[in-house]
């Protein structure tokens, strides 16, 4: 008999995933090219060639035993060392190889981390709209996620509300940073101030507060926008990074943590993760993936082509009338539902073959989210379907 928590996760299975089934339905019935599937945020843009070759190359020199067998649960040292190195360059900071902990994607880093630092009843704050997957990676250790509101229409993070939402029993701060599902960029100045909200409430409640930094979008950001680096700003951080997004890699899983020195109980924090990657049953990252990802740290994604997509998307449907915030990173336009049930709209949208995602599935009601993480030519041959879609409601 399965348990009643798993019951519950059943009732309310993803959203994202039952849109993404439901397009291959639809596929079969009106041909795969009549359907305009922007559900899912699956990269569009193939991965460098560099990790073809770097995987090649590895299996053709390196010793099989060690490229295929068990190592640290941490992760291969030389990779860590590596991505610390990378960053410490980049970023100007200064990680140590010990403060960089191998990961199954950003999934498998949050709840690595989650596992760590929570006991039941434990809460985790995090600011609306945000990723749906935080509730169930939060309820896998019994500990509860309070919600802030959305901050439109900015939808920078309302850190104003954040002190007063704060109890004995806060652990933990998600900011995920470019946004999924806005697109927006949290700002310098957003960051600084919750610094000092977050200081004032650790020495109120006398124990550290961490930000999991989830940024597995990092370096996908338009015109000219910089993503702040989050432990210039925050001190008590733990980043959760992944190369699903950036690299095209989403099915490989894999990723890390960066903890800085000047986390609160570094050492046994660092220690704590490597156990929860072991008890959790990831044991650690892929090898393979692991080796590969040490060859291709300064790889990019072709960012133009989400910017062509972007740009497009976003000019088109506001000049049909819809109100559309303008995104500055990642792969995802936020759309204003022109009716207050976003599910009604969604509805609307199937009948023209648009798979869009009601937003209430990320704790924002009233809008829908676009992934435009798809090929340019889909977006062009889905502009009449928009266009019936919008004389559905301006006429
Ligand atoms: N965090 C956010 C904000 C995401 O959008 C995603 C995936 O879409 C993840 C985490 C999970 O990423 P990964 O594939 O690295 O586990």
């Amino acid at each position: 008999m399965i348990s009643k928590s798993m019951e519950q996760l059943m009732k309310g299975n993803s959203v994202i995933r039952a849109l993404f089934e439901e397009g291959k339905e639809m596929a079969k019935e009106v041909g795969a090219e009549n359907v305009y599937d922007f559900s899912l945020g699956n990269p569009s843009v193939p991965a460098p060639e560099a990790v073809g070759t770097a995987i090649k190359k590895i299996l053709k020199n390196e010793n099989s035993l060690y490229v295929h067998g068990y190592m640290s649960n941490a992760g291969y040292e030389e990779v860590r060392e590596a991505v610390a190195q990378n960053l410490n360059q980049r970023f100007g900071t200064d990680f140590e190889w010990e403060g960089i902990l191998m990961t199954v994607g950003a999934a498998g880093g949050l709840n690595v981390v989650l596992r760590t630092l929570l006991d039941p009843g434990d809460e985790v704050i995090c600011f609306a709209p945000f990723f749906g997957e935080y509730r169930n990676y939060v309820h896998n250790y019994q500990a509860n996620l309070v919600v802030i509101p959305p901050n439109p229409p900015s939808f920078q993070p309302n850190v104003d509300m954040l002190a007063e939402m704060i109890t004995e029993r806060t652990k933990a701060v998600i900011i995920n940073n470019p946004n999924n599902p806005t697109g927006v960029v949290y700002s310098a100045e957003t960051l600084d101030r919750l610094e000092v909200i977050l200081k004032a409430a650790e020495e109120r409640i006398g124990h550290p507060i961490y930000v999991i930094s989830d940024e597995p979008y990092r370096e996908l950001v338009y015109d000219g926008v910089e993503v702040p680096f989050m432990t210039k700003h925050i001190r008590n951080c733990i980043i959760g990074y992944s190369f699903s997004k950036s690299l095209s890699l989403p099915g490989e899983r894999i990723g890390y943590l960066a903890v800085p020195k000047a986390a609160d109980d570094y050492e046994s924090l660092l220690e704590g993760l490597a156990i929860a990657n072991r008890v959790l049953g990831f044991v650690n990252a892929p090898s393979l993936q692991q080796l590969m990802i040490r060859e291709c740290l300064n790889e990019q994604t072709d960012v133009a082509a989400y910017d062509k997509n972007r740009k497009f998307l976003y000019e088109s449907l506001k000049d049909m009338g819809f109100e559309c915030v303008k995104p500055e990173g990642a792969f995802y336009l936020f759309v204003k539902s022109p009716v207050a049930d976003e599910k009604a709209f969604v509805a609307e949208a199937k009948k023209h073959h648009l798979l869009l995602v009601p937003a209430s599935s990320f704790g924002c009601p009233g809008y829908v989210r676009i992934a435009y993480c798809v090929s340019y030519d889909m977006i062009k041959r889905s502009m009449p379907a928009f266009k019936a879609l919008a004389e559905v409601y301006f006429g």
